[in-house]
């Protein structure tokens, strides 16, 4: 999206747009060769014929459980978010207003506030109710102004970037995964308890490894694609709170990994590898923001 390029972050921008795209193009081709990855492993099982049988089922599959999925997330929001108190008439609105005009969002978020839950602040796209956006937890108590606008300002460029899309894209291709490996198991087990040709099981068995080992590399890749769409999510902040911004989107999100995850046990969370996470690390996003996370204090 236009509205994301900030000359000083263009190299950074193009990168993690093309790193993006790679990682969703890659989901998308592996489930989509599935049956031809499988085929020749089952070929004592599956025939030439029954493939031309398999591949437009296959594609089919894909598309229901898209739509589908489309279909349970819309109903969610709506039954989730008709039901929650709707705040924030004075503060963060007319903030959230001024940055969505800016994006030229086309409907205006609006605020939800969770003060029981984890901090954390999120963004909630909905085509049938509208955007939100939601404070959870003591978010909107520990931001300043600044960083709240700068928060807010990530927010709306992950909705306005479509990211909730492009993760919905990859929660089916997640669950297409899972059942190939369920059916191959059962399959499995069937042919072991029907006492059916001994090598059926093990093909099958095979198979579901394969299946398996996929699913782990396309979870990598899940990972890898949501940490490219925080990376644009934030230069698309500073594209629309401002340059200066930089230091207070930083502070703000230590503020709020600090208060989501506190001192305790969880502190364990720092450590998780950059390659699993869904969010990159904050010394990494400051990095490509040409900041150094360490000499921000909060
Ligand atoms: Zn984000």
């Amino acid at each position: 999206m236009l509205f994301t390029w900030v000359p000083p972050l263009g190299h950074h921008i193009i990168r993690q747009s093309v790193k993006s795209w790679i990682c969703l193009l890659v989901a998308i081709a592996i489930v989509i060769a599935l049956p031809f990855i499988l085929q020749p492993l089952l070929s004592g099982i599956v025939t030439d014929e029954e493939l031309d049988l398999w591949i437009p089922a296959h594609f089919g599959f894909i598309i229901t459980c898209f739509t589908a999925l489309f279909v349970l997330y819309e109903i969610l929001v709506y039954l989730h978010y008709r039901k929650v108190w709707i705040g924030g008439e004075e503060g963060e609105a007319p903030i959230i207003k001024r940055l969505a005009s800016r994006a030229l969002l086309r409907h205006t978020p609006r605020t939800l506030f969770y003060p029981r839950a984890k901090t954390n602040v999120a963004a909630m796209p909905s085509l049938f109710s509208g955007h939100f956006i939601s404070f959870y937890g003591e978010s909107f108590k520990i931001l300043n102004e600044r960083e709240t606008e700068v928060v807010i300002a990530h927010e709306v460029a992950h909705l306005k970037h479509m990211d909730r899309v492009s993760a919905l894209v990859l929660v089916t291709t997640g669950i297409i995964f899972s059942v190939y490996f369920s059916a191959l198991i059962v399959a499995c087990v069937a042919s072991i308890i029907l006492q059916a040709d001994p090598a059926q099981g093990e093909i099958l068995l095979k198979a579901s490894w394969v299946v398996l080992a996929l699913q782990i590399v396309h979870s990598y890749i899940k990972c890898a694609h949501s940490r490219t769409r925080e990376y644009l999510a934030d230069a698309g902040s500073i594209a629309l709170a401002g340059l200066d911004f930089k230091v207070d989107l930083i502070s703000a999100l230590k503020k709020l990994e600090e208060h989501h995850w506190g001192r305790g046990p969880n502190r364990l969370a720092f450590l998780w590898p950059e390659f699993l996470r869904t969010h990159p690390r904050i010394s990494n996003r400051a990095k490509a923001l040409g900041l150094d996370a360490s000499k921000i204090v909060i």
